[in-house]
């Protein structure tokens, strides 16, 4: 069932919550999630590059948008998962021509919010940009008329009331988590900022920890695509200190892929280790590797990393002693047209085990993998 596990409060009584509550200083924030006792399975469907908002004073755009809801929907009703990641890139800002860009980062969360299914998101190169302006506005008949109210008789294009700057980050995740009790989203410690989605969701099983989830800003859109080393001291730091026997388990979620994976990405066709179903381009990679990958394999509880941004690869690869895993491209919005689908993961408690599947838009399943 969709709704078959409640949170509770990471506290040393454990007290069972409904919903969600935070616990500790702003350095580390933490919502616990739960399986039910009889479940003891914790599914996740993770959402990438849905890319909402494009072009959307034409039909195209906005039927893209209805598109990715199709897909999303498919998906929650042939999984019913306990959870969903968004895994960044929701919306394309750059493509979107209001101050508000919430109003299509909402209508992305909305077939998770209207069947009562937690969440969690982290922020893509194109969740956090200003709007461009489509070089075809710029020829005949002439450039659009500006939708924008005058003021002070000029045009005020970077105005509170008439902004082309987008959406920060900030604003974004603040509106995602205000308007949704269902969001388990945070805005991650201020030290890391620029980079919000910083967090970490412990899950918990018969009231034990089952899997700690950490999910990290691989940054791009107003600032440089990197996992800095100030959130890689943060990873290891709370890692540590959660964690410190490495007992649970630890599954990472970010939008960009590290340079790790160009070195096992495969060549032409997956073969194993690897396991996926599309290998149609180069892995765009990070622009820097500042620690983070070197704290993640000395870290034999770290089980696998997640990504998107590349919507033609879906593979799983082995990188030392974990898993380096793209998502599948769910949305769409943004470049490609190989079929859209989402990347499952299924946690089972006794015995341990981490298994993870893509689900296609037509309801077919491939590419299942033991990831621990
Ligand atoms: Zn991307």
């Amino acid at each position: 069932m969709a709704c078959s596990f409640y949170f509770t409060v990471l506290s040393l009584s454990y007290l069972p919550l409904l919903f969600q509550a935070t616990v500790g200083s702003s350095d580390q924030q933490m919502v616990v999630a739960q399986s039910t006792p009889e479940d003891h399975v914790f599914k996740i469907a993770i959402f990438a590059d849905l890319h909402f908002g494009e072009d959307a004073w034409t039909d195209w755009g906005p039927e893209q948008d209805v598109n990715s809801i199709k897909v999303m929907s498919s998906v929650l009703e042939n999984e019913s998962p306990d959870f969903v990641v968004y895994l960044g890139d929701v919306i394309t800002a750059n493509n979107i021509p209001i101050a508000n860009a919430s109003l299509y980062w909402d209508q992305a969360l909305s077939p998770t919010r209207s069947r009562g299914i937690p969440w969690a998101s982290v922020f893509g190169n194109h969740d956090d940009a200003p709007f461009e302006w489509p070089i075809e506005w710029f020829a005949a008949p002439g450039i659009p008329r500006l939708l924008c109210p005058v003021q002070n008789s000029s045009y005020s294009i970077l105005g509170e009331e008439c902004s082309f700057r987008g959406t920060s980050r900030l604003e974004l995740m603040k509106n995602e988590m205000d308007n949704n009790v269902l969001s388990l989203s945070r805005t991650g410690p201020e030290g890391l900022w620029p980079g919000i989605s910083n967090y970490v969701l412990p899950v918990l099983s018969n009231d034990k920890p089952l899997v700690h989830l950490y999910f990290l800003d691989s940054g791009g859109g107003t600032y440089p695509e990197v996992v800095s080393t100030a959130q890689a001291d943060w990873f290891k730091h709370v890692s540590e200190e959660i964690n410190p026997d490495g007992r649970v388990p630890e599954l990472v979620f970010w939008h960009i892929p590290s340079k790790a994976y160009r070195k096992v990405a495969p060549k032409f066709r997956i073969h194993k280790p690897c396991v996926g179903s599309i290998n149609k381009e180069k892995v765009a990679a990070q622009e820097a590797e500042m620690g983070i990958m070197k704290i993640l394999v000395k870290r034999p509880s770290i089980k696998a990393v997640f990504v998107g941004h590349n919507h033609g690869l879906d593979w799983c690869c082995p990188y030392r002693k974990l898993w380096l895993c793209f998502a599948r491209h769910t949305g769409y919005g943004g470049y490609g047209n190989w079929a859209r689908g989402s990347r499952i993961l299924q946690i089972n408690d006794d015995p341990f085990s981490i298994s993870s599947w893509i689900r296609m838009e037509d309801g077919s399943v491939h590419s299942e993998v033991i990831l621990s």
